[in-house]
């Protein structure tokens, strides 16, 4: 017997397993299939960015770096559950309006978006976005789905030490498709959820969720020519907007009691 078709076998047995045992729930309640274990994925996200840093250049401003890692590092802080030990924040020496959070903990921003967002609340906006995708699990479900409906093999592959996924394929599903010329857009239920518990985090954090509105708004039109890069991964309509106006009032509540309890962060 060849190892394949043992393999199949294995995977026909172990994918009903898989599937009962890859029932989850979202931070925000909503149903999810995972079957990957979390190490598994972050040592996956750590593998990406390690490439992203070779490949490409940091920004050498130290101001504009300070700016941007406190930014991240004031919402991670504001974040009981979160060990800010864990995260590393690199800026990237690149004009894309763009920024990523990968499992592992790592955050991406690049130069184009410290241009495009107007102050430290508009940046935290994206960078509470980016980690809310970390924190509900996102590259995970999305890894598991795409490997059940491969029918389990990939599944059982991966789960065996045998990455098969082709690597682009693997930062695609991780939001990092811009980066490898992929677009695999995360999808509008996962986008709805990012944007509200990112509004969470960043009135948690003492930033004005406010600011949310203006800045998704700017980033809709874009600058120049073409559309900004995070929106080819990250998709929103107009509903966008429409549901921050609703989930306001309870930002805004969080953001009085962060501001009471001294939370004013001030990072440029
Ligand atoms: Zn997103």
């Amino acid at each position: 017997m060849t190892s394949k078709p043992k393999l199949r076998v294995v995977a026909l047995i172990l994918l009903p397993l898989l599937v009962l045992a890859a029932c989850a729930t979202s931070p925000t309640g909503r149903r999810q299939i995972i079957v990957l274990p979390e190490e598994q994925v972050d040592s996956m996200g750590l593998a990406a960015f390690e490439e992203l840093k070779q490949s490409t250049r940091q920004l050498r401003d130290p101001a504009r770096v300070d700016y941007a890692r406190c930014v991240a590092e004031t919402i991670l802080r504001s974040m009981d559950d979160e060990d800010l030990s864990r995260w590393e924040v690199v800026v990237f020496d690149d004009e894309q309006v763009n920024a990523f959070a990968l499992p592992g903990g790592r955050i991406g921003i690049y130069r184009g978006l410290l241009d495009t967002a107007e102050n430290q609340h508009q940046l935290a906006t994206v960078v509470g976005h980016e980690i809310a995708h970390v924190r509900a699990r996102h590259a995970n479900e999305r890894v598991s789905t795409g490997m059940l409906a491969e029918g389990g093999l990939q599944v059982v592959q991966v789960l065996a030490g045998d990455p098969s996924p082709r690597k682009s394929q693997l930062f695609a599903a991780l939001g990092l498709g811009t980066q490898v010329g992929i677009l695999l857009p995360f999808s509008r239920a996962q986008e709805s959820e990012a944007d509200a518990l990112g509004l969470e985090f960043m009135a948690r954090a003492g930033f004005d969720p406010r600011e949310s509105i203006p800045l998704w708004e700017n980033m809709q039109k874009g600058s120049g020519s073409k559309p900004p890069e995070f929106l080819s991964t990250h998709p929103a309509g107009d509903t966008r907007i429409r549901a921050l106006g609703a989930q306001m009032p309870g930002a805004l509540a969080i953001y009085e009691q962060a501001r009471r309890s001294g939370r004013r962060p001030a990072c440029g």
